[in-house]
């Protein structure tokens, strides 16, 4: 039998002893081989300063005590599912996972993507960071494992949802470092996602899943008998194939696929979403105001920070914030630049970095197309691009940015990115943007000392942490159209890696 404790405290610097610390607790003796973690979070708050755990205890004899919980392990089981031929595109996390699950129903689906396999794909990205030779077709954006692969990796795990113990389990199967079964705020890192993504694939592929890389869905028709006639294209050819349902884990990045749904007739409405830029501190300073002093004594991992600000009318907020992590150049088309973050799993480079963003409203830029959200944020990404510097990161000191100057050299913070040149990033947006941060950033010095620090990087643009427009569901999570379903960040429904999972999931367990 299994029992839940919770709340044992573990001081930092002491070892965990949970057999001593349970017995304490309840009386109750247990092997440390019998304890297992479920889950583990940091208290830094001054008096605790500990790690606490959340265990569980197996026992031979039923026990009674008011601090041991009776533990059931969650499992699911997938229902078989009729075999048809099912077109998934996009190999994100989203295309991975919706894959797998019809695996596991017992159908295996066709799965193409537009990028190529995670190796050559990485040979690609360095070419970009390294010599700023950009491939619209390979990138930080597409290509095996999607957005999701030279990503941080934080696997949020704050919605609650009954999928999230299975992929995570899922991705601990695959080659994730076993700390994120537990870990409050796990966290792959692109050096597992890479192996993670190849993994899926091999399994996949072992099991009959037929993976095209390199090619793309380019159109589709809807057959009188409701099933869909695509048209693929890769390097050499176009050719059409008949499948009986098509799955969109396209991501949120082409407007082209948007406007292909558009033409079809697939009912969408425009959304609101963000803009901003990165920003970036030295590792070590955000770590000292967030663990006060203990972060080299107790050898503490880099620090995260989330923060935000209301106004009158706008608000601002840091998202997706990357400890000891790079900010890279995540656009996917040419003459734009656009920036995002990754870390490695070790989170050790000297930098952190998170987004900072402001909202948008759907009236800032809806004139009559349910398009005009990616036209809107297309602008700016077009500005931040310098034919002068083609493909370097538009970058900034904060101190600057305030007193609406362009940088001539940098402090003590450098840029994480390679390629990077001044430019003044007050002329990208329009002015509410500016107003929005400035009044943030007083507010978040509050928060966190230093975070306003004249020293610290922005760099431009950061425009895709969701989508802008909203795939209208239907009975079944159907688009408008039978047997066409949008699933992942593409859809509006999701936002991040495990939402995209979990949103798939959700999708390919309900399909009939
Ligand atoms: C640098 C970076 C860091 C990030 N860090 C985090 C993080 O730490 N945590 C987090 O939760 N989220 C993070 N995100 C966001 C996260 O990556 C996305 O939320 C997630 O990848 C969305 O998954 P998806 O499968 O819906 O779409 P995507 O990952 O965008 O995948 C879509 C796939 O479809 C392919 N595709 C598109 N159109 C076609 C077509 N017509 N034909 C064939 N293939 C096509 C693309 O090539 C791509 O591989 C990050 C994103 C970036 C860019």
């Amino acid at each position: 039998m299994k029992y839940l404790i919770n709340n044992v405290k573990v001081p930092l610097g002491q070892n965990n002893n949970f057999s001593k610390r349970i017995r304490i607790l309840t009386n109750f003796i247990f092997d440390e081989k019998d304890i297992q973690i479920n889950r583990k979070a940091l208290d830094m708050r001054e008096h605790e300063r500990c790690n606490v755990y959340s265990l569980i205890v197996s026992s031979d004899k039923p026990i009674i005590h008011k601090l041991l919980l009776e533990y059931k392990e969650e499992s699911i089981t997938f229902l078989k599912k009729k075999e048809e031929e099912i077109l998934v595109v996009g190999t994100g996390p989203a295309g991975l996972f919706f894959s797998l699950v019809m695996l596991y129903r017992g159908v295996k689906v066709t799965l193409i993507e537009r990028g190529k396999k995670v190796e050559e794909r990485d040979i690609d990205c360095n070419k970009l960071l390294e010599n700023g030779i950009f491939d619209p077709e390979s990138n930080f954006l597409y290509g095996e494992g999607g957005a999701g692969t030279f990503s941080d990796g934080k696997i949020g795990t704050g919605v609650r949802n009954g999928y999230i113990k299975f992929v995570l389990k899922e991705l601990f199967k695959f080659g994730a470092s076993e700390d994120i079964l537990y870990d409050n705020k796990p966290h792959l890192g692109t050096d597992y996602l890479k192996k993670i993504v190849k993994n899926i694939r091999n399994y996949l592929l072992e099991n009959g899943v037929n993976i095209l890389f390199e090619t793309k869905l380019i159109d589709f028709d809807v057959l009188e008998n409701n099933k869909i006639s695509v048209l693929l294209a890769n390097k050499d050819n176009k050719h059409s194939k008949v499948f009986d349902k098509l799955i969109l884990g396209t991501g949120t990045s082409d407007v082209k696929n948007y406007s292909l749904l558009k033409n079809k007739g697939i009912e969408m409405e425009p959304k609101a979403f963000s803009l901003g830029f990165r920003i970036e501190h030295l590792r070590k300073d955000i770590d000292n105001v967030q663990y006060k002093g203990y972060e080299e004594k107790f050898e503490l991992r880099a620090s995260d920070y989330q923060l935000a600000y209301h106004g009158n009318d706008r608000s601002a907020y840091t998202f997706c914030m990357c400890p000891g992590g790079f900010v890279i150049p995540t656009m996917n088309e040419e003459k734009t630049v656009v920036v995002n973050g990754m870390s490695n799993k070790d989170r050790n480079n000297v930098n952190s970095n998170s987004a900072l963003l402001v909202n948008i409203n759907v009236s800032d830029y809806y004139k009559n197309d349910v398009l005009d959200g990616f036209y809107y944020r297309k602008q700016f990404e077009s500005a931040s691009y310098s034919e002068k510097y083609p493909y370097c990161v538009p970058v900034q000191r904060l101190g600057d940015f305030i007193d609406n100057k362009v940088s001539s050299s940098l402090g003590n913070i450098k840029p994480s990115v390679k390629r990077y040149y001044f430019k003044n990033l007050n002329e990208i947006y329009p002015s509410f943007i500016r107003n929005t941060m400035l009044k943030a950033l007083d507010d978040f010095e509050i928060k966190i000392k230093g975070f306003k620090n004249p020293d610290s990087i922005l760099s431009g643009v950061e425009t895709r942490s969701s989508a802008p427009v909203t795939v209208i569901r239907k009975e079944g999570l159907c688009t408008s159209i039978k047997n066409i379903y949008c699933i992942g960040d593409g859809s509006g429904y999701s936002g991040g890696i495990m939402s995209a999972i979990t949103d798939a999931i959700k999708v390919a367990v309900i399909i009939e």
